[in-house]
Formats: C-alpha cells, structure tokens, sequence
C-alpha cells in the first residue's frame, strides 16, 4: 500500500455504525480517569496500558473492561470517555458515528442512570462544538439470562427517555450464544413502538440461526458483525432482498476467533454477492486497531480496489439511522470530498 492510499483512508470522510464507547478509552484517557478515582491499575504509564490493553484471550478481554468500567465514577468521567471519542474520530475524519453504550453495567456498578447521561450529553455536545462531529448512541442489552427481565427494563427505559439526547437504536450484545434473541422479543418491540431502530449483535460467535432469529424475533434493521451469515444462502439472498446492512469489524472478528485469518474472513464473499457491508472498529485500542487501520485492511487483506472502497464508506452513511435529508447531505459532503482528494492524489 502506497503513502498516498494510507492518506487517503486517514483523510476521507467515514461514519462508523459499530463502536463501543467504553471500548474506545484510550490509555492516556484511562490513566486520568483511574487518578480521578483513586483505582489502581496493572500499569502506570501510557505505554504500559497499551501493552495490558493488548489481546490474549476472552477472558483477560472482560478483565480490562471491566477495569475500564470501574475508574467511571462521575458525570464528569462520563463527560471525558465522550468528548475524547469525539476527538479521536474527529482525527480519523470520522464525520458521523453511531456509539453503543451499555447502560445496565454502569448501573450495576453503583452509577446511576442520571449521572451518566447527563455526562454523556455533555460530551457528545462538547465534541460536536469543537470538532464538528456528530455521535449517535445505540444503547444494548447484555445478553445475560439470570440478570432479566431488569437489564432489559432498565436499558429500554434509558434509551426510550434519551431519544432528544442522541439515543437512536437499541442494541443487544454480550455472549451471543447464552440466550437467543427470541427470549429478548418484547423489549424490541417496545422500542420500535417508540421509534428506536433496532441493530442486535449476531452472527458472530454463534451462527445463521441467530441472525434468523435477530431479524424475525426483533425487527433487526441492521446486524452488528452478522459475518456468519455467509454459511446460509437463503439468509444471504434474505439480507439483499431487504438491504439489511452488516456492521463488519474484521480485526475483532480475527482477534476473538471468529476466523482464524483475514484470509478466511467473508468481507470480500460478502460483498460480491451484493450484502450491504460496512467496516468498523468495535473496541479499537482493546483490538490493537482504529476504523482507519480497518479500512487500509480492506485493499491490503481483503483486495478491494479503489472504487470498492469509496462504495463500502458510502455504506456506513447510507445505513446509518440518521433522518433522511441528513444522511443524504452527509453522503453528497462524502461524495464531493472523495472526487477532491482523488484528483489532489492524482495531480
Ligand atoms: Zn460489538
């Protein structure tokens, strides 16, 4: 890959559908949080958090998250994770992202629902002001059977009372194969009545069945990961037929095992049989990645041409949950800007 492709993947504008916001804490974020808060850490420096950061196994995964959640205290901690995400996209030219957010773990650790959106609010505002970013939230349900039906209450209350402060979408994540998306039925179905859009995590560690039941049982506009899909013909044609969108993060999907090389990822298959993919970060500093590195992964790993490209970050706009006339501004401010920055390359 040329100097000027990396430029070009850093410069041109992206929107970003599948990101977990306690995810995306840098090191240096972190450090300062866990000084506010008086909470040791394996590691004191920023170098050192990048090292523990780094991904071994599941399990050390849940540790460091878990870690991560426990140094968030106060609205103001709140008010930092949001603003800095905003700033790191802003860096990336990250113009629009759709953030997921699980409220019951904050709650469960003692923090409560006032505390944290208010924070949240904040931030998002903060980062919009100074950086021209715009951040929606997807607020998900941990799949965990012996915590419902109060995580799924609480998590539709939050995300139904926030709509005017960016809650777009309900989400549901957590280990995909403990409880099916059916046992998860009514809450979806109270949140479409409110107008929330509805993108579950499926096809990931489980298979098509999963995705079959996300789309049927739960009105799944979109799929975060749904790379499985690829194993059923039939849920294929179903998701062209429909235009439900993949959120596709390749470098979580190698790093959790899903696939055990970007050679045997089905980004490209996926593609070529005219599913509507997208390319994201998921839990950037945790992966070792950023939503840029992804995208240079789509001409180094995966082959795509140029064109290809332009059309999968197109993507991230067209199915986002964005109202209409926004979405199709910020695709014709994409379009113009990719037509500049090839001909600038090119000259
Ligand atoms: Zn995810």
């Amino acid at each position: 890959m040329g100097k000027s492709n990396q430029d070009y993947y850093l410069a041109v504008p992206k929107a970003e559908l599948h990101v977990h916001l306690e995810g995306s804490i840098q090191p240096a974020t972190l450090l300062e949080l866990a000084r506010r808060n008086g909470v040791d850490l394996p590691a004191g420096s920023e170098a050192g958090l990048a090292e523990w950061f780094k991904f071994s196994d599941f399990g050390h995964f849940i540790q460091v998250y878990m870690t991560i959640t426990r140094c968030l205290r106060a609205e103001s901690d709140y008010e930092l994770i949001a603003y800095e995400f905003g700033h790191e996209q802003a860096r990336q030219n990250i113009r629009y992202s759709e953030v997921t957010f699980t409220p019951y773990t904050h709650k469960s650790m003692g923090v409560d629902e006032e505390v944290f959106l208010a924070g949240l609010a904040r931030g998002r505002r903060r980062a919009f002001e100074d950086f021209g970013v715009e951040i929606n939230w997807v607020f998900d349900i941990v799949r965990e059977p012996r915590l419902m039906p109060a995580n799924a209450d609480f998590t539709l209350g939050v995300a139904v009372d926030y709509r005017e402060d960016g809650a777009i979408a309900l989400g549901l994540g957590g280990a995909e194969n403990s409880s099916p998306p059916e046992a998860y039925r009514d809450w979806f179905t109270r949140a479409r009545e409110a107008g929330l859009h509805v993108t579950p995590h499926a096809g990931e560690h489980d298979g098509p069945e999963s995705i079959w039941g996300s789309l049927r049982a739960l009105g799944a506009e979109r799929i975060g990961h749904g790379v499985r899909a690829i194993d059923d013909p039939e849920l294929v044609q179903y998701l062209i037929e429909h235009g439900i969108a993949l959120e596709i993060n390749p470098t979580s999907n190698i790093r959790l095992g899903v696939y055990p090389s970007y050679g045997e990822h089905p980004m490209r298959r996926l593609h070529e049989a005219g599913v509507i993919v997208t390319v994201n970060s998921d839990d950037p500093p945790l992966f070792g990645t950023t939503m840029t590195r992804e995208v240079e992964l789509l001409e180094t790993e995966f082959g795509f041409d140029r064109e290809a490209i332009d059309e999968i970050l197109l993507n991230g706009f067209r199915s986002s949950f964005l109202e209409p006339a926004r979405r199709s501004e910020l695709i014709e401010e994409a379009r113009s800007e990719m037509t500049r920055l090839r001909e600038e390359g090119s000259a």
